[in-house]
Formats: C-alpha cells, sequence, structure tokens
C-alpha cells in the first residue's frame, strides 16, 4: 500500500511530496489514518542532520494523532474508529529490564525504534513519520486519545513535546512547594509551564525572546526571566529545586547550576547540534548539585501524561499548517518564531 507524505531526499535539499510504502497490518497492527502531526524541533535536527546518521529519504514526525482505520486479528485495545495517537518509538524490544518497567525509550535490547529514521523491515529500510497520511504501528506503541475530539490537532504536539518535559517533571517529584524552572519556551519548553503548573510547583519561565514575556505568565508561569539579564538571574541563586532545560541550541549551563538549592538538578532534554561548553564542576561539588538528562517517556507513561492532560485541560498552543508551508515552518523555528508549536493538517497532503 502506498501512502501520500512529506520528506527529503538530502541534507541540503527542501522537502517535497513523495509516495511512500506501510505495510498491510500484521496480526498485532493498527493502521491509522493520520489527521495532525506537530512539527518537533528534532525533525528538523535530523532532516538537515545535524546529529549525523540520517537516512534518506526522512519523512519526519512524530507528533502523530489519527483514526483507526484497520486493526490486525490479535490487536486487543484499539477498533477501527477510535481516536489515537503515535509519538517517538514505534517499536522496542520488549524483553530487558527497561522495557519489562515500561521504559522502552530506555531499551538496551538493542535501543527503541525511533517512529521515523529508526532500523525496520519495512521498504526502505527505515522508518517514516507522521508527515505522511497513513501509519501502521504494533499496537503496544499507540496510546489512546480521550481529550475531546474538536482539540485534537492541539493534543498532537503532547505525544512527544508534552511527554517529554512531563517524564522528568515526574521523576524528579516536581509539585507543591518545588520552585521550578523551565528553560527555553518554544514546544517543549511551552508543554513544560503548563504541565508543571498543573502539578502545583511554583514555575519560573527563562526565555531568551523579551516578546513571550506575557505568554509566559499565561501559559502557567509564576515569574518570567529574560536569561540574556545577568542581574535578573543571578538574583534566583540557590533557589531552585528542579530547573528544565529545554533549548535547542549550546548554551552556557553554569548560569542555570548556580540557580539550583543543595541537592537540586539541572535536566537537560535539548539536544543541540553543537555540544554545550563544559560545566564547572565546582559549581556541581559545593552544593551537590547534579546535571542530568531525559529522554521522552515510556508507553504507559505517554497514556499517563495524555489523561493527566486531558482532566487537567491541557492542551499546546498550535498554528495550524498545511504541508506546503513546512520549509517556513522550519526557518521560523530556528528563529524560535513559533507560538508555540507547529501542527501539519493532513488533511493537505492530499491536494
Ligand atoms: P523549539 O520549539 O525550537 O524551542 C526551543 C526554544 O529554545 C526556543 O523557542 C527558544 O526559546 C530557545 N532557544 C533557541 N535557540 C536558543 C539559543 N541560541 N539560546 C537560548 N535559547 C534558545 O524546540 P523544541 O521542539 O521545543 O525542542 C527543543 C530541543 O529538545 C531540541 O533540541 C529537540 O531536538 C530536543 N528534544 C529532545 C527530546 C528528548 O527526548 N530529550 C524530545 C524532543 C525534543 P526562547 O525564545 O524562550 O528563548
Ligand atoms: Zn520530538
Amino acid at each position: 500500500m502506498t501512502t501520500p507524505a512529506y520528506g527529503a531526499h538530502a541534507a541540503d535539499k527542501k522537502l517535497e511530496p513523495m509516495q511512500i510504502a506501510r505495510r498491510s497490518p500484521g496480526p498485532q497492527d493498527v493502521q491509522i489514518d493520520i489527521a495532525f502531526c506537530g512539527v518537533c524541533h528534532s525533525d528538523l535536527h535530523q532532516v538537515r542532520s545535524e546529529w549525523g546518521g540520517t537516512l534518506y529519504p526522512c519523512v519526519p514526525g512524530h507528533e502523530i494523532v489519527g483514526e483507526v482505520s484497520a486493526v490486525g486479528g490479535a490487536v486487543t485495545r484499539f477498533s477501527v474508529g477510535d481516536t489515537v495517537g503515535v509519538g517517538c518509538m514505534v517499536d522496542s524490544c520488549q524483553e530487558c529490564p527497561s522495557c519489562r518497567e515500561g521504559e522502552e525509550q530506555y531499551c538496551t535490547g538493542g535501543g527503541f525504534v525511533g517512529t521515523y529514521n529508526g532500523p525496520t523491515d519495512d521498504a526502505p529500510g527505515h522508518t517514516l513519520g507522521g508527515y505522511s497520511q497513513r501509519i501502521v504501528v504494533d499496537e503496544n506503541f499507540v496510546v489512546a486519545i480521550r481529550h475531546p475530539h474538536d482539540q485534537l490537532a492541539a493534543v498532537a504536539p503532547l505525544l512527544c513535546a508534552g511527554i517529554t518535559t512531563y517524564s522528568p517533571l515526574r521523576h524528579w517529584k516536581v509539585g507543591p512547594g518545588k520552585k521550578v524552572g523551565i528553560v527555553g519556551i518554544g514546544g517543549l519548553g511551552h508543554m513544560g509551564i503548563k504541565i508543571a503548573h498543573a502539578m502545583g510547583a511554583h514555575v519560573v519561565a527563562f526565555t531568551t525572546s523579551e516578546s513571550k514575556r506575557e505568554d509566559a505568565a499565561k501559559l502557567g508561569a509564576d515569574e518570567v526571566i529574560n536569561s540574556r539579564n545577568a542581574e535578573e538571574v543571578e538574583s534566583h541563586a540557590n533557589s531552585f529545586d528542579f530547573i528544565l532545560d529545554t533549548v535547542a541550541a549550546s548554551h552556557d549551563l553554569d548560569a542555570l547550576t548556580a540557580l539550583l538549592k543543595r541537592d537540586g538538578t539541572l535536566t537537560l532534554v535539548g539536544v543541540p547540534e553543537h555540544p554545550h561548553p563544559s560545566p564547572d564542576v565546582g559549581n556541581l561539588i559545593f552544593r551537590r548539585r547534579a546535571i542530568a538528562g531525559s529522554l521522552i517517556g515510556g508507553i504507559a507513561e505517554t497514556q499517563e501524561m495524555l489523561d493527566f492532560c486531558a482532566e487537567h485541560a491541557i492542551v499546546a498552543d498550535i498554528e495550524m499548517i498545511p504541508i506546503q508551508q513546512i520549509d517556513e515552518a522550519y526557518d521560523r523555528m530556528q528563529r524560535s518564531d513559533v507560538k508555540y508549536r507547529f501542527v501539519i493538517d493532513n488533511s493537505t497532503l492530499a491536494s
């Protein structure tokens, strides 16, 4: 079966229409007609091979929502007509300790299979993502969406931006009485603010864009700091329990670790093209501070996050685009000019 898609043939080429193959659903597979797909900064990093190792053609997209249009004979959790989502993973070994604990993203049995650029037996030998009309995924990597149907487009970004911020906020036990920083107000950061606020924390947003100051407060930040204003930043020294850094470019980490209390943690989720300058170890040692990383979240936790967001009426703030505007969207995302997630209307793939 072929399906219309948008992808790139090389790192220096623009995305263009293409037809891609999808397998017929196997016994455990769910076939999904994609309604919307969010545009993550990882899509841009990967299409342009900023991390190296991109396989072409590259069809990005891992914030997928849509409707089940067929299921395999052994599928038990989904039926035709269900509204579902697919995030950053479509498979893993399902046997290693991480997979058994529901942390498939940390699979040690060969690693998880990404929704795009991952290994697969399907043509062309690597996975192709959600900038397409249809996808076929093992039911174990499909999640149920329980938000009101008219919010579906704004739910799409939860599948990556939502879980990538929810998972570390949960892991480091963010909640009432905790002072939490969210650095970078883009796709991930704006979800981080909403979720940390809903968890009951005191939320401080850090932005390099003065124009986002008012928005940050509306998103749920109790305080907003311009990260380029050293005085404003330093006035919060030694006061944070936890800081989540979503910035997509390399930057100085010492200014942030200095804001942590004793035993506080700075967790990085941004994966910039170029490495951050080495952090000052003394800054960590003298207050037992930590720098950590975090990768998306497991499938069960993704469902938990979606249900948490449905319960708290949380969706992303989006700008809907037809697929034909994807290059312009990438350029604007590169300039931190998106409020706060582009979402593709996948019906435009047909035009
Ligand atoms: P995004 O929408 O482009 O947001 C990134 C934000 O970082 C920008 O809006 C901007 O916020 C800030 N920023 C950008 N350039 C900056 C610079 N030079 N200095 C300081 N701040 C800067 O990107 P995203 O989709 O949220 O993704 C963020 C990063 O997370 C990407 O590297 C992406 O690949 C990565 N990611 C990681 C995971 C994971 O599992 N760990 C999952 C998804 C994505 P302000 O305007 O507020 O400063
Ligand atoms: Zn992503």
